[in-house]
């Protein structure tokens, strides 16, 4: 077999690695951050590995990342001890397997300009080596593997595959970037450091800077300490070191809207440390995206996978780090541990708790967060009967009484008109049709706020929606709004002529015979105030505008 392979590279990788080696992107540094982070993810994995087979650790349990910095060779190499990769995970992982976040991710910065600050949430931190690099060469050796490859590419059509030379690692990966013109200045101590320092300084192993003049090839500087920050004292950190902490953690540039640390004590134990980002996730209603939780034991990475806060809060990124649980977690152990179901049932009640505190505390914060992640926290309303209560609480909601301003059911109730039984909603997918429509005539008339609901998911949380403080929810295109009960508002303008009993009887029977089976029944209503006439659903059964909505998903 030849020794060196040619391969090219995945289609969308390779518009990728375009878009990256002709970057226009203003902020390069991030691309060490990148490195860094899969150099470190490479250790914990390692770590990970090593709780059920101990040889993969050997005598080189000190896992760190080293980066070398050489101005003269024009040359910056990225080094980490972890857990490697063999000549397959060379090739699928840096080439032909285009994951999930590579689409993703050309589909979102198409045409939009600088799309730096995206890199990290997708999954293609790698390929960000190419902003600055003209050559790109990895060598690596999977863990416990006698074999070392090196892969290599300009970041044109292809890479090559080919057996490393001796100067293979023992283990891990090493990433040496051959700087490009415009870019040698990476292969400054004093820049790397700083961009560490700025980037990377949570990183949870230990960061190291050497230089080639080192006296000592072990000497160095370690930059990054690799302390978990979630293990210290709250009032130690700074809200800088937090802002830094939720960058790496969730791949985001924004700042953290809400922070939430705390250790847990008694019957179990465990450090906490979560974030509410800002800003809004690309793929946030994304069924196949997870929640972004890590979950550790002991300091010990074990899985990002664990689904331990519930889908309807999967914008929530972090740390949770217990004592008690056992390093060997299994998949299924993470269904089923009843340790980890009491702390996710803990830490959700918290984030929700957390959540009511900052809308008593700052209304125009919690504006914006329920902005961003009100359409997915709603989604719980309906997941979860048991919290139904609290997420009513924290949801907020267009009316017509403030149809650009949000307001809770509390609110509400205490607008609410003398004899009014009912919280009346309506339900559409365009806030303008909607507040048009003719079936809130009749509310307008008596000063009836009415929410207006346009979030999708609304037509599936009203089916589960059940009374909020002794008030049904109820549609206003459903069965009967008893509203003869509440006067109208404004009684002595233009109020109709009372139509007479045999009048009205006469007119529904002819509405009836013409319409026939199109219709189970016509009925006078107060319900219209100008409009002659609209059409409502049933008392019982689905809302017309989830029938539409099944209608068009079966279709
Ligand atoms: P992500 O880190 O989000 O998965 P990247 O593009 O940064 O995306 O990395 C792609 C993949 O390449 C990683 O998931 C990992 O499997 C592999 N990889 C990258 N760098 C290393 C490394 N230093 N050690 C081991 N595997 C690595
Ligand atoms: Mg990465």
């Amino acid at each position: 077999a030849p020794a060196t392979e040619t391969r090219a590279f995945e289609a969308d990788v390779a518009r990728l690695l375009h878009l990256m080696v002709h970057s226009v992107y203003s902020n390069k540094d991030v691309f060490l951050r990148e490195l860094i982070s899969n150099a470190a993810d490479a250790c914990e994995k390692l770590r990970y590995r090593a709780l059920t087979d101990p040889s993969v650790m050997g005598s080189d349990s000190a896992l760190k990342v080293v980066v070398e910095p050489d101005k003269e060779a024009g040359r910056l190499t990225i080094a980490d001890n972890g857990i490697g990769m063999s000549r397959e995970d060379l090739v699928e992982n840096l080439g032909t397997i285009a994951r999930s976040g590579t689409r993703a991710f050309l589909d979102a910065t198409a045409g939009k300009g600088d799309g730096s600050g995206l890199i990290g949430q997708f999954g293609v931190g790698f390929y960000s080596a190419f902003m600055v690099a003209s050559e790109v060469v990895v060598t690596s050796r999977a863990a416990g593997s006698d074999e070392a490859w090196t892969w290599r590419s300009d970041g044109t059509g292809s890479f090559t595959v080919e057996p490393a030379g001796d100067e293979a690692p023992a283990r891990g990966t090493r990433v040496t970037l051959i700087l490009g013109d415009e870019s040698k200045e990476f292969g400054e101590q004093a820049t790397v450091e700083r961009i560490i320092r700025h980037y990377s300084a949570h990183v949870p192993v230990p960061v190291v800077v050497r230089t080639p003049d080192a006296a000592d090839a072990e000497a160095g500087k370690e930059v990054v300490d690799g302390t978990a920050l979630w293990v210290k004292p709250k009032q130690e950190i700074s809200a800088d070191e937090y802002k830094e902490f939720y960058h790496f953690v969730s791949g985001n540039w924004d700042a953290p809207a809400l922070t939430i640390h705390y250790r847990a004590e008694g019957r179990q134990e465990y450090s906490v440390l979560l974030f509410v980002p800002e800003t809004r996730p690309f793929d946030l209603f994304d069924p196949e995206r997870k929640g972004r939780v890590r979950l550790y034991v002991r300091r010990v990475f074990i899985t990002d996978d664990a689904e331990v806060l519930p889908s309807w809060l999967r914008f929530v990124r972090g740390v949770i780090d217990s004592q008690d649980l056992p390093l060997n977690l299994s998949r299924e152990m993470l269904q089923t541990n009843p340790v980890l179901a009491s702390i996710r049932k803990a830490v959700t009640n918290r984030v929700l708790s957390e959540l009511e505190k900052m809308a008593e505390n700052d209304a125009d914060a919690y504006a914006k967060f329920w902005e961003a992640f009100g359409a997915v926290l709603k989604e719980g309303i309906y997941e979860d009967g048991e919290r139904r209560e609290t997420l009513y609480k924290l949801s907020r909601f267009h009316t017509t009484t403030d149809p650009e301003g949000w307001r809770s059911l509390s609110d509400y109730i205490g607008a609410m008109k003398e004899n009014q039984t009912a919280i009346y909603y309506a339900i559409g997918d365009d806030p303008e049709k909607l507040a048009a429509s003719p079936h809130l005539e009749g509310f307008r008339a008596r000063g009836i706020e009415v929410l207006l609901l346009t979030d999708p998911v609304d037509s599936f949380w009203v089916q589960a929606a059940t009374d909020f403080e002794g008030k049904p929810l109820q549609s206003v295109t459903q069965g009967k709004a008893d509203l003869d009960a509440i006067p109208l508002d404004d009684s002595d303008t233009d109020k109709p002529e009372a139509a007479r009993e045999g009048d009205l009887a006469a007119l529904t029977a002819l509405f009836k015979q013409e319409l026939g089976d199109r219709v189970s029944d016509v009925r006078p209503s107060e319900r219209l105030a100008t409009s002659p006439a609209c059409l409502v659903a049933p008392d019982l059964g689905p809302d017309r505008q989830f029938e539409r909505l099944m209608a068009r998903q079966s279709s």
